[in-house]
């Protein structure tokens, strides 16, 4: 047996060098090689109410085999023991909301529309890459990537490399294109004479609503993502007015498209009507959800659907105070938390989703995990948001989200208590997905004394 500690995970990392390579020749040659054994002093499982002390987590292959008490069984002589300490364990953690073909592009640099009108689509891709890196190098061992903004169908190829073990990255599913309806999403505002290229691909009527999510599946999207609102404004009132883009017919061509294939649909919808046709349509789960009335919240109750609020991405970037967009990027924000809380109080059915991309890769993508306990969550609500109820929206209950016998060995650890602070979700310092320690990367393992 050869063993890793990892002290406390602060600077003192301590281990036999090597490791990875040790693991892999010992799996050829003993039936008990490839047999790894995670040790933590606390463990968030990912399902049960409290945290469970001195654990030991046997992994073999990329399954976790069991989780027993720590020394409770002789390991085999050719088991490799990481040791975490004082460490906090969690499942590996899933945002369902992100985009990786964004980069949070700064306005004064073309925004949005420069990564369509002038960066190669080779570009985005290797950009698209590194993103989808810094979602394992932040803990997050699955995403739910819900569209690629204009880069085609980029996400099934980076998808394959990732499970091809080419580039390093998390489990992906895939939305390609999207479908918003004729004005419904950007490239806009060129001269009416000149053709651009969209975010999103655009239809109109239910033959064309239900060729796209044809073509779309054919090609590889694992969830249909669709925009059923685009604009919005305050009123002469000051209430929040969403354009809604498709129609409940559109809507319902997809959806009932989708479900044949055995995959979900996934709206964008702030609030209003576009909202409600959203529902009406039969959408398996809402995105962003700005403001949902009691009634909407009663039909998500009825039929089952999701909510996936992305609270954090709209406390950035505002506009000054002053101006028509400041004032309702922040009365966003004010329906946002309210809203949140009214479904946590019903019993919505709730997951993590942070629209990172939409901001900075290099930023906390766990910073939402403040959010959700601000507005109502406890810590352990909001862990598993990230981790079980997760898995469940990608219908991977048991598979992800989840440190138990039969589960991915996907694991994350944390130096101190996320439930006494969420915020040092923000700094995780071991990741291992599919049963290979990602991080830290064996290169910054010093050889054990
Ligand atoms: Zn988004």
């Amino acid at each position: 047996m050869s063993r890793i500690d990892f002290f406390a995970l602060g600077l003192l990392i301590a281990a036999r060098a090597g490791f990875a390579q040790e693991v892999n020749h010992a799996a050829a040659s003993s039936p008990d090689a490839g047999t790894v054994v995670v040790r933590a002093q606390w463990l968030i499982d990912g399902t049960a109410d409290k945290p469970r002390h001195n654990l030991e987590i046997v992994i073999r292959g990329n399954r976790i085999l069991d989780v027993r008490p720590s020394n409770s069984q002789a390991l085999p002589a050719a088991a490799q023991v990481i040791d975490l300490g004082a460490a906090t364990v969690l499942p590996g953690l899933i945002d369902t909301h992100t985009h990786i073909f964004l980069q949070g592009e700064d306005p004064a640099a073309g925004g949005y529309d420069v990564q369509l009108l002038k960066y190669p689509a080779s570009y985005r891709a290797v950009r698209a890459a590194v993103s989808a890196r810094r979602a394992l190098e932040q803990g997050f061992t699955s995403i739910r990537d819900v569209e690629t903004e204009g880069a085609g169908y980029g996400d099934v190829g980076i998808k394959r490399a990732i499970n091809e073990g080419i580039i390093p990255g998390p489990r992906m599913w895939v939305s390609t294109l999207s479908i918003s309806s004729t004005g419904g999403y950007p490239l806009e505002g060129y001269a009416p004479e000149i053709t651009v290229p969209k975010g999103s691909q655009l239809i109109d009527g239910p033959v064309e609503a239900r060729k796209a999510a044809r073509e779309q599946l054919d090609k590889g999207a694992d969830w249909i993502k669709v925009y059923m609102t685009h604009r919005s404004w305050l009123d002469a009132q000051g209430a929040l007015v969403s354009q809604p883009t498709l129609t409940v017919e559109e809507l319902k061509a997809i959806v009932d498209e989708t479900h044949g294939w055995g995959r979900k649909v996934a709206c964008h919808a702030y609030n209003g009507a576009g909202l409600q046709r959203a529902l009406d349509g039969g959408c398996d789960s809402i995105e962003h959800g700005l403001e949902i009335t009691d009634a909407q919240i009663t039909q998500m109750l009825k039929q089952g659907t999701w909510y996936v609020p992305t609270l954090q991405v709209y406390y950035t970037d505002w506009d000054p105070a002053d101006t028509e967009a400041g004032k309702r990027d922040r009365k966003r924000v004010a329906l946002h938390g309210v809203s949140f809380s009214k479904a946590l109080r019903a019993g919505v059915k709730m997951a993590f989703g942070t629209d990172v991309g939409g901001f900075k890769w290099s930023e906390p993508i766990a910073e939402e995990f403040a959010r959700e306990v601000e507005f109502g969550m406890t810590p352990m609500q909001a862990i598993q948001s990230a981790t079980s109820r997760a898995a469940e929206l990608l219908g991977q209950r048991g598979e992800i989200g989840v440190v138990a016998p039969g589960a991915y060995a996907d694991l994350i650890a944390v130096a101190s208590d996320p439930l006494a602070d969420v915020g040092v979700l923000k700094t995780v310092q071991f990741v291992m997905k599919d049963g290979v320690v990602f991080k830290p990367h064996a290169s910054e393992l010093a050889p054990h004394p």
